[in-house]
């Protein structure tokens, strides 16, 4: 008998991932978007804006990889224009993180070369993924995909798991395979924007839930082919803990001005940047690399601040999993396989 290999992802030396939201508009209203306008203001960015900020986030000696995000980036009218610019500068990778409508049409606009098209579904059906992303939203996004991939795009596809749809998580790698998605993220639902004032609902998953449903989907997905990245979540006993705030060069931007390294920063105004007149401006004060070099038992410290509902305690008081990164991932690649 033989499985694949699930093989933690470390933060990779000598690469700089830039995830740039370009508008924080958008044409859906998902019961879990992390987007929060008191924060991340509602700024449409000029396309003068978009190329300078491209500019300013480039690294030539690292492998600079780009992500555009929004809201919805395909909203933005200058997309294309920005997509083409990132290329020029000479980004590596360039992503489009999109809700799956496609709008200005984006595909007619650029060449599959050109970028990497990631869709987001949260239900295998209308019925599991409607009531959380929006009423025909199902119907729009699978169309687009099957566009996209019969155009030659190389496509992704995003899933957020909760405890509203991780019982038909197991029929996603059917449906991945028979739409041709190469590469499929599994990811865990946060407690940031419009999730942070549902606690009450219990979206969030514990250990147990997590750990005995995502690695056997994964495998599943890898078997059919697919490409399959997770985040860890969990450490085991003897696995090194790293802030990737510390250890690995992440830019989250808003189009406010705010810089981030913390994802899980970005609802709290401790960013470590502010671009101010086209330059980068280190912040002073409580700003969220205090954080980042805190040792505690539990592992990361902003998921203990926020989300301490998370992490279990025996009787002595010591915590029972300490919780990666929430930018540390695992990967099954098709084709990986070991004895076992
Ligand atoms: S598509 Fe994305 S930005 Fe739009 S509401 Fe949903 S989660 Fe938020
Ligand atoms: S999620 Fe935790 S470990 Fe990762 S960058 Fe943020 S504070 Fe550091």
């Amino acid at each position: 008998m033989s499985r694949d290999l699930i093989r933690t992802v470390g933060f990779q030396p000598r690469e700089r991932n830039v995830f740039f939201h370009i508008l924080t508009a958008c044409n859906l209203s998902c019961r879990h978007c992390y987007i929060n306008p008191d924060q991340h203001g509602k700024a449409t960015l000029s396309k003068e804006t978009i190329d300078e900020w491209l500019r300013l986030f480039y690294d030539p000696d690292q492998e600079s990889n780009l992500i555009f995000l929004g809201g919805e980036p395909t909203m933005h009218p200058d997309l294309a224009h920005a997509i083409k610019t990132a290329r020029k500068i000479g980004y590596h990778s360039v992503t489009v993180d999109s809700n799956g409508y496609l709008f200005h049409n984006i595909m007619e606009k650029i060449s599959p070369s050109d970028a990497v098209l990631s869709f987001s579904l949260d239900g295998p059906s209308p019925e599991i993924n409607d009531p959380i992303r929006g009423k025909g939203v199902f119907a729009t996004c699978t169309a687009n995909l099957k566009k996209a991939v019969a155009k030659g795009f190389d496509t992704s596809l995003i899933y957020t798991v909760s405890r509203m749809n991780i019982d038909y998580l197991e029929q996603m790698p059917a449906l991945l395979h028979d739409l041709g998605v190469k590469r499929f993220f599994i990811q865990v639902i946060g407690i940031r924007g419009k999730s942070a004032g549902q606690t009450k609902d219990n979206l969030q998953l514990s250990p147990g839930e997590w750990l005995s449903v995502i690695p056997q989907v994964a495998q599943k997905a890898a078997d059919l082919g697919i490409h399959v990245i997770f985040p860890k979540v969990f450490l085991e006993e003897g696995e090194q803990f790293s802030c990737a705030g510390q250890v690995a060069e992440n830019f989250f931007i808003f189009p406010n001005g705010r810089v981030y390294k913390c994802p899980l920063c970005e609802d709290f105004p401790v960013h470590s940047f502010t671009i101010e007149d086209g330059k980068l401006v280190p912040n002073t004060g409580l700003t969220e690399d205090k954080f980042f070099s805190l040792q505690i038992a539990e592992g990361c410290v902003m998921n203990k601040l926020l989300q301490p509902g998370n992490i279990d305690y025996d009787k002595q008081g010591n915590p029972l999993h300490r919780i990666s990164c929430c930018l540390l991932k695992q990967e099954i690649k098709p084709g990986l396989r070991a004895e076992g």
